[in-house]
């Protein structure tokens, strides 16, 4: 059993992929190929977004995004410890602090009810993640982030094709980035990643900071990186958006399967799904007590697990004395102790669900 079954998407879409990289190789314009500006402008589309810019990684998209705004060595930062570590790991790039705020413990999202607190004479930006591929709070991170005079900055590297209130993730505040790993719900073969703005004197300052701060060519107008997206990786996410509806459509039904066989299991606590959004489940992600022996009892019955993530980050060695924590973490730390990703992906089966609950019904009893 595959924990994210790659190959099968690969074998569904050989044809179309392998025809993309083709015509790669043969016009050979590998960076900044015209594949980049047609996904571009096809997930302009998609999101309806004014701007996309693609970048290297979904690191680099938050790191870029952070440059574009300015941000200096103190300012301050609010974001979520509950994350993969690149959320917070920009922020210190930058010399700033990550400002953690805890979670809600039914959605592992930002508590857009404690943000008004973390918020300093420091403070430049709030960075809300979409974690598992539900879209955080946003209006209301939104309107504290407004009255506050603050950009809004969505990690949205695991939530691609998720809506909110009928509008797509990435175009919900100042700046929306995303991630291409292969993993992601809508991956290349290597590493990429996506800005998306509506803002035109944002997106220009970011595409220049994709390639070293150029304004034209060898005429630097600021300090940028090297975080473009290669020509390859663009055409395989070209390829791979032809089929993305149906991939997502999977994805919500293959979510609601788990749901409905994991229903009325007390042991394990499904993530609450808000009415007003979709969870396009970038992991399918449970809580249950004695995590450790669960997942040695479903190794032992062959079924892939994942732990998204086991140590909060103000409480990583490399965050901890660099980090300000705004009140308790209390529901961070506690889902960090508790949580566990089942196999997701958008050629998983009813009877493969079958078995995997089925498991994990024989490991928690
Ligand atoms: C994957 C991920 C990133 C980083 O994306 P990369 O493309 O791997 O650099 C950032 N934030 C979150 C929440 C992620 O899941």
């Amino acid at each position: 059993m595959e924990f994210i079954d790659l190959k099968a998407q690969y074998a569904d879409l050989k044809h179309a992929i392998d025809t993309r990289i083709q015509r790669v190789l043969d016009h050979g314009q590998y960076i900044m190929g015209p594949e980049v500006r047609e996904l571009e402008e096809r997930l302009e589309a998609y999101t309806a977004a004014k701007h996309c810019i693609t970048v290297s990684s979904g690191t680099e998209a938050l790191l870029i995004a952070l440059m574009a705004l300015g941000i200096r060595p103190g300012d301050e930062v609010v974001t979520t410890p509950f994350t993969f570590v690149a959320t917070a790991e920009v922020i210190a790039l930058m010399g700033a602090v990550p400002v953690f705020v805890d979670v809600q413990a039914d959605t592992c999202n930002i508590d857009p009810n404690l943000l008004d607190a973390s918020i300093t004479a420091k403070t430049r930006a709030i960075m809300p993640v979409s974690l598992y591929g539900q879209v955080a709070d946003m209006d209301e991170i939104n309107a504290i982030a407004e009255r506050h005079g603050l950009p809004v900055i969505e990690d949205a590297a695991q939530s691609f094709g998720a809506t909110y209130k009928g509008r797509a993730t990435c175009n919900l505040s100042t700046i929306g980035c995303t991630s291409f790993f292969p993993s992601k719900p809508l991956g290349c073969y290597g590493d990429g990643g996506a800005i998306f703005t509506n803002d035109d004197i944002l997106a220009k300052a970011m595409r220049e900071v994709r390639v070293h701060g150029q304004e034209r060519r060898y005429y630097h107008t600021r300090i940028g990186v090297g975080g473009r997206m290669d020509t390859l990786q663009c055409a395989i996410v070209l390829a791979k958006l032809d089929r993305f509806d149906w991939e997502i459509e999977q994805r919500l039904l293959a979510g609601e399967r788990y749901l409905e066989l994991l229903s009325g299991v007390s042991a394990v606590q499904r993530l609450a799904v808000r009415a007003d959004r979709t969870c396009v489940w970038g992991q399918f992600t449970v809580q249950a007590e004695n995590r450790e022996a669960v997942l040695e009892r479903l190794k032992a019955a062959g079924i892939p697990t994942a732990v998204h993530y086991p140590v909060p980050l103000h409480q990583q060695p490399a965050y901890r004395d660099l980090c300000r924590v705004s009140g308790s973490l209390k529901n961070a730390e506690s889902v960090a102790a508790r949580v566990f990703s089942l196999p997701m992906h958008p050629y998983l089966d009813l009877s493969t669900q079958r078995r995997v609950v089925q498991a994990v019904l024989e490991a928690i009893a």
